[in-house]
């Protein structure tokens, strides 16, 4: 055995003294991960899922860059919001450009649709997207740096019914995927009715100062709405006794979202009013909604009081189009996370449909292989699914992955099989083998095929 000392032995290479050393390894970068072969079926099978529905319901596809300039988000997102304050992943180039990695889609699409002029489309203008987001916040169970969202905007339409298809489009996503969700659901008015309900927050706040964390009492002066998220025990008790947004709401905002909440009462889509949500985002107005499954399974290993954690979120934001330079246009729309749908899904057990590979295209020799290869691409243009292993010699090995497959049926085409013109097809349960006329591989397979059915 070459001991490790020996091995690492500097090797003289005239006078100069050459030490071998292996480069380090390179890891993926914090809160970032690869989505391997092994989960990427569920991933399609949500993404398709995603796409089938907002489709039906009339958004079409938008792409926007991953990079975006950093006044976008501070404007768009809001400069007192964790997001911006503490999670952007910021940069300025050597051009001097500032830039940001995009924390979230709306700010983007939104952006699209004003640098685009899509305001003289006809409106509302409905989109879908899907993509990676960034944020820089503390990786834990369900919360990573990358992580990936679908989401549907409608922009130009104020109308109730706008909010509530949004929010049935997502139950409806979830629930064909398998996931039953609720909705928690609230309205946080105009931005006049925020700002008198922040003076009244500020006033009923201070009178708790001094249990306020040094945080807390951050955002009490910067975002006072920002207290009613968190997660503290001790905030939770003091805000139970705090002032509710709806008892301040103007009585449009009431009308609006009591129409959001009749239409979800006649789809049935089960929601419940949450005072709290207030939404970490600054765009929004009217009505914000977050959705949960109906029950969140605790993740092995996750303590109970971890919680449910929410697979998507959304809201109408008005004002947002104003604040980038663009007309005031209402606009609607929810977001879901991926990367939690996914990991719902693997915690109760669904699973992605395979793609089936009714036959495996076996060969023998160099011009068996040949032969092979153009039998391979005359199945997959007649629609017939089939596996290969054309880099492997052994019949035997072959075969063995034609199980591992499931192929129903193998053909095997060597040597003596091209100089006939025939090719051979093995029925891989029973083993009986048939020699058939090459030029009618393709019907024989699938008139095999269709009597297995
Ligand atoms: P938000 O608009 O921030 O509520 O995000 C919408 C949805 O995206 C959330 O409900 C989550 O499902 C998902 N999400 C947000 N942040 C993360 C993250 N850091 N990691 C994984 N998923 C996230």
């Amino acid at each position: 055995m070459i001991k490790k000392k020996e091995f690492k032995k500097p090797v003289k290479k005239d006078a100069e003294v050459v030490v071998k050393k292996a480069p380090p390894s390179i890891a993926p970068v914090r809160g970032m991960r690869d989505i391997l072969p092994a989960e990427n079926p569920w991933w399609d099978m949500v993404r398709a899922k995603c796409r089938e529905i907002a489709v039906a319901y009339g958004f079409e596809h938008i792409d926007t860059p991953v990079l975006e300039e950093t006044a976008l988000f501070v404007r768009g997102v809001g400069k007192y919001t964790d997001i911006v304050e503490k999670e952007l992943y910021s940069f300025e180039t050597l051009g001097g450009s500032k830039l940001t990695l995009r924390p979230e889609g709306t700010a983007g699409v939104m952006r699209a649709y004003i640098s685009n002029g899509m305001v003289n489309l006809p409106q509302p203008v409905k989109l879908w997207y899907e993509g990676a987001m960034f944020r820089h916040d503390r990786p834990q169970h369900g919360r990573y740096r990358q992580f990936y969202q679908f989401g549907c905007e409608v922009i130009g339409e104020d109308d109730a019914v706008t909010d509530a298809q949004l929010i049935l489009i997502s139950h409806i996503i979830l629930k064909e995927l398998g996931i039953k969700a609720t909705i928690n659901i609230n309205s946080i008015g105009t931005p006049e009715v925020r700002t008198n309900y922040r003076n009244a927050l500020i006033s009923f706040f201070r009178g708790y100062r001094a249990k306020l964390s040094e945080e807390d009492k951050k955002r009490l002066l910067r975002n006072p709405m920002r207290l009613l998220d968190s997660k503290d025990p001790a905030m939770l008790e003091i805000r139970a006794e705090a002032p509710q947004i709806v008892d301040w709401l103007d009585e449009t905002s009431k009308m609006h979202f009591m129409r959001v909440l009749e239409y979800l009462d006649e789809s049935n889509v089960p929601y419940q009013l949450d005072p709290y949500l207030v939404r970490g985002l600054d765009y929004y107005t009217g009505t914000v909604f977050e959705i949960f499954p109906e029950q969140e399974p605790v993740a092995p290993g996750m303590p109970e009081e971890a919680g449910p954690i929410a697979l998507g979120g959304g809201g109408r934001y008005d004002g947002l189009a104003e604040i980038l330079g663009g007309r005031p246009t209402p606009a609607v729309g929810f977001s879901l996370g991926l990367d939690r749908v996914v990991s719902h899904l693997k915690t109760l057990g669904v699973r992605p449909e395979k793609f089936p590979r009714e036959v495996f295209v076996a060969q023998l020799g160099e011009q068996g292989r040949k032969k092979a290869l153009a039998i391979f691409e005359e199945l997959r243009k007649a629609g017939v699914s089939a596996g290969e292993a054309f880099s492997k010699d052994s019949i035997r090995v072959q075969m063995d992955v034609a199980n591992r497959l499931g192929a129903k049926f193998a053909i095997v085409i060597g040597q003596k099989e091209v100089l006939d013109g025939t090719a051979l097809i093995r029925d891989m349960d029973s083993g009986t083998q048939e020699i058939v006329d090459a030029s009618k591989i393709v019907q024989e397979i699938k008139k095999k095929l269709e009597h297995q059915v």
